[in-house]
């Protein structure tokens, strides 16, 4: 299974500077005071999943992402951060990647904030920019979708518990990567 080995901030949030955090296979607990950054970390994981909305992310503005000490005076700033995942135990399943098979795969988004507010996110898969569009395929190839309950956060579990059949119908859809060729012929249709 493909876990998390690594994580690392750059002025995310309540991360100032830059913060490396391991992963180990198998369970992490993360322990600390209250607002120590704990959800920070899980924040920063959804962000760089490329999670679209800020909210998702308890924030009001995707720029507030930027850890404040940072912004100070700044004309421009940047927050990112960077997920390494672990592919040793799924590379020999990799057809695309038969002849150099990958042990670690890493994504990074970027967001930079001018002083005038404008702000914009790049993404890197190992290094190399790419797409939004173009993360969330590979994502899904390791059934990783920002929306899609690989992160399960405060709330989540009392919102589902309270949804309608259907609602519910919808995460099994997401979560069995039946949703994301429902959303392909809708677009062709509609194109
Ligand atoms: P709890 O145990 O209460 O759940 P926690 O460890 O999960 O706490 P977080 O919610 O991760 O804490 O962190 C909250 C802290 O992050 C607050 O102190 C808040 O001020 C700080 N914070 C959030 N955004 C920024 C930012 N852009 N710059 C600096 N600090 C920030
Ligand atoms: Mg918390």
């Amino acid at each position: 299974m493909v876990h998390i080995k690594r994580v690392e901030l750059s002025h995310f949030k309540s991360f100032g500077g830059t913060t490396s955090i391991p992963f180990l296979p198998g369970f992490t607990v993360i322990s600390g005071p209250n607002g120590s950054g704990k959800s920070n970390i899980l924040d920063a994981l959804l962000f760089c999943l490329g999670l679209a909305t800020s909210k998702g992310m308890r924030a009001e503005r995707l720029p507030d992402l930027v850890n404040h000490n940072h912004t100070n005076g700044r004309k421009t700033t940047e927050a990112s951060v960077s997920v390494t995942f672990d592919l040793s135990d799924v590379s020999g399943e990799d057809d695309t990647n038969k002849t150099e098979p990958l042990t670690e795969w890493t994504i990074t988004r970027r967001l930079r904030v001018t002083q005038g507010g404008n702000y914009s996110s790049t993404y890197y898969i190992n290094n190399q920019p790419c797409t939004v569009n173009e993360l969330h395929e590979q994502l899904n190839r390791f059934r990783i979708y920002p929306e899609g309950y690989n992160v399960v956060l405060q709330g989540d579990v009392t919102r589902i518990i309270t949804m309608n059949s259907r609602e519910r119908r919808e995460i099994i859809d997401e979560l069995a990567g039946v949703a994301e060729f429902d959303r392909k012929i809708d677009k062709t249709k509609e194109t």
